[in-house]
Parts: structure tokens; C-alpha cells; sequence
């Protein structure tokens, strides 16, 4: 198979000695083994800035969304009910998961280029009483927007409600001050900014909040509370753990350190944004995404408009010279998507500009 970059959302590029680490085949109740997972756990912690005698965390089989749903039906209960706000697939993404496990919910749902408003969030909260948790995207992937948890995060907090939060394509890769920011349960995925590969989330969660879920789970495989229990004994996941994938995050949390932390990957992804943004301004694109809003991970481009645009044959003509780039996700505009996350740098972004370039001359006959 030709090897190309992702420029996608993760699964994403990520380096040589992580897939490495998969080359091993390990135990799963071995303690070296249990060892690996308690770190991953520790260093988790300590990414997102919070003691462990207020919070934990949980890793869960599966991709991203098991973690949310993990969250969603066992921390919500049958006489509780939760306000999803969003403003994309994954926020609407959330409706479903309430739908299916039939938990209560109210949808405030904004449209796609705005953030849902921390003000409006207080109104709804103080006309309904009985909304017990308030659950939101950080960066919702859907377009690249940047939604702001913090405003929001103070909002419910002042109501006294459990905030939920789906930092899957920012954590790792922004500060997010979990505590600071009111956070009770923070859900991650090993493939995303942390640049491992895919095959489990992680849930960030306050002991507290998480301990008081006892007797909510309405799932036995994605039960929070019941996975928390066996591995806070020793570091023994509850059923078969993606081996291979829990060393190769190991590594990447040990590359995210090297680099210099969040703060450093944070940087190096802002920059890759920043130039990106400019370069295909320079060729005509515009974003759909003003720049306030604009969030360092992923960028929504309108196609364009003076050339005849395939997204299909746009998109093999660039993964053919080494780069996989992503189709829009939003239903009533043409657009397609460029993730600058993972082990991506300025290079990458200066020849993806440039095999653009060339496509766009070659539509125009030049
Ligand atoms: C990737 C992602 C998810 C999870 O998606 P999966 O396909 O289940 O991994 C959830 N929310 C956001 C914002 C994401 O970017």
C-alpha cells in the first residue's frame, strides 16, 4: 500500500517508535503489563493538571464515542437529565446516546459557525431545575471551531450542575485546567492529540462525582464505575485490553513529554494552523470558521469557486503525492476538511500547499 500523512482528526500520523512499541505481544495480567497502565494513568492526571485525590481516570475499550457513551449511561440517571449543547456532529452525537439508553435530555442546539453561549446555558438552567448535568464538545471536529468550555464550565457551576465534556480532538493538545475550569468528566481518545493509535478513550473524572454514579450504569461493558474499580486495584483493565495500543500510548505520552509538554505541541500545532489558514488564503480558499472561533486542530475550507471541484479526484490527486486530507462533514455547504494535527509540521503544510497549487493550475489549464 502507498504510504501517505493523515491530515485528518486521528487516527493521525504519529511516529515510528510508537507503532514500534506494537511490535511486542504482552500479558495481560502480567505486572510489568498493570505497571504500563497505572503510569498512563498518573501522566493523565498530571496533563490535565489535577490531583489525584480529586480526580481519576478510567480508560475504556473502544474508540472516542465508547467513551462518551461510557460517561452518558453511567453517570446520568433514570430521575436525572442532561443539556447537550451543541453546535456539530459530535454534540448532536450525544443526543443519540441519550436516545438509545433513553436518558433524559434538552437539546440546545446552535448552528454550526457559533458557539453555544455560556449566558444562554445559565438562562436554561436556572428555568429548569431539573437538569442535573450539562454536557458539551470542546473542539467540535465537525467544522474546527473552538467552543468555550471555560465561560460555559463557570456557568454551570455557579448552578451547582455536573459538567461533561468531550475534549476528544483538544486534549493533549491545548491546556484545558480541568479543575479550574469546573470540569467533572473530561473523555479523550489514545488517537487523537496524544498521537497514539486508535482502540481506547480515557475519562478524566472527579472521584467524587464519579464514586456517587454507584448503581446508574445501564451498560455492563461501558459501566465507568465498575471499569474504575478493577483498575484502581492494580492496574488490571476489567476485560481484554487493546495491548499493543496501551503500549504504543505509553510511548507517544513519553514523546508528548519530550517535546515539551502541551504547551510545546500546542505551539507546534497553532503554527501548523496558522500557516495553513494563510497559505490556502493565498490561493484563493476561504474558511468557514471565522478566526475568533477558529480552534489549532482542524480547518473547514470552502470548495472553490472558480475552478471545476471534484472532492473525490481532489482527493486522490493529493494522496497520491502523500497526504490524506478529509471530506466536509457539514450537509448544507460544500467544503472539505485539513487536520494539521499529529507528527505534522510546517514542511508537511508547505508541500500540501503546494500539491493544492498545482491540482488548482492544472484545473485551469495552465
Ligand atoms: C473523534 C471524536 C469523537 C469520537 O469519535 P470516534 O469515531 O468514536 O473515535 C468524539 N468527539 C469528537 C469531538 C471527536 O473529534
Amino acid at each position: 500500500m502507498n504510504q501517505y500523512k493523515l491530515l485528518t482528526p486521528g487516527p493521525l500520523t504519529t511516529t515510528d517508535s510508537v507503532k514500534k512499541e506494537m511490535m511486542a505481544d504482552r500479558c495481560t495480567w502480567d505486572d510489568d503489563y498493570k505497571a504500563v497502565t497505572q503510569d498512563i494513568r498518573r501522566r493523565l492526571l498530571k496533563l490535565a493538571g489535577v490531583s489525584d485525590q480529586e480526580y481519576t481516570t478510567v480508560l475504556m475499550q473502544g474508540s472516542g464515542t465508547f467513551g462518551v457513551e461510557s460517561i452518558f449511561s453511567s453517570v446520568i440517571g433514570d430521575h436525572e437529565k442532561v443539556l447537550i449543547c451543541s453546535n456539530g456532529a459530535y454534540g448532536e452525537r450525544m443526543t443519540q446516546i441519550c436516545d438509545r439508553n433513553r436518558i433524559s435530555y434538552v437539546h440546545y442546539q446552535q448552528v454550526y459557525d457559533k458557539v453555544p453561549d455560556a449566558s444562554e446555558v445559565a438562562r436554561r438552567l436556572e428555568e429548569d431545575p431539573s437538569i442535573t448535568h450539562v454536557a458539551m464538545v470542546h473542539s467540535e471536529t465537525t467544522s474546527g471551531i473552538l467552543n468555550d468550555i471555560q465561560s460555559v464550565g463557570k456557568a454551570v457551576k455557579a448552578a451547582g450542575r455536573t459538567f461533561i465534556v468531550d475534549a476528544m480532538s483538544s486534549f493533549g493538545g491545548m491546556e484545558i485546567p480541568v479543575a479550574e475550569w469546573g470540569i467533572d468528566f473530561l473523555v479523550s481518545s489514545a488517537n487523537k492529540c496524544i498521537q497514539g493509535v486508535p482502540g481506547f478513550s480515557f475519562i478524566i473524572c472527579r472521584r467524587d462525582q464519579l464514586l456517587a454514579s454507584e448503581g446508574k450504569a445501564r451498560s455492563l461493558s461501558l459501566d465507568l464505575l465498575d471499569q474504575w474499580k478493577c483498575m484502581e486495584k492494580d492496574g488490571k483493565w476489567r476485560y481484554t485490553s487493546p495491548t499493543h495500543v496501551v503500549l504504543a500510548f505509553a510511548q507517544a505520552l513519553k514523546e508528548l513529554d519530550a517535546e515539551g509538554g502541551i504547551p510545546a505541541r500546542c505551539k507546534r500545532y497553532t503554527e501548523n494552523n496558522r500557516l495553513l489558514i494563510q497559505k490556502m488564503k493565498e490561493l484563493g480558499f476561504t474558511t468557514y470558521i471565522d478566526s475568533t472561533h477558529q480552534g489549532p486542530i482542524i480547518t473547514t475550507f470552502f470548495y472553490p469557486s472558480n475552478v471545476s471541484f471534484q472532492f473525490p479526484e481532489f482527493y486522490q490527486y493529493i494522496k497520491e503525492r502523500g497526504y490524506a486530507i478529509y471530506p466536509g462533514k457539514l450537509t448544507d455547504l460544500d467544503t472539505f476538511r485539513i487536520g494539521n494535527i499529529g507528527e505534522i509540521y510546517q514542511e508537511d503544510i508547505e508541500k500540501l500547499v503546494q500539491i493544492i497549487g498545482s491540482f488548482l493550475a492544472e484545473k485551469r489549464g495552465e
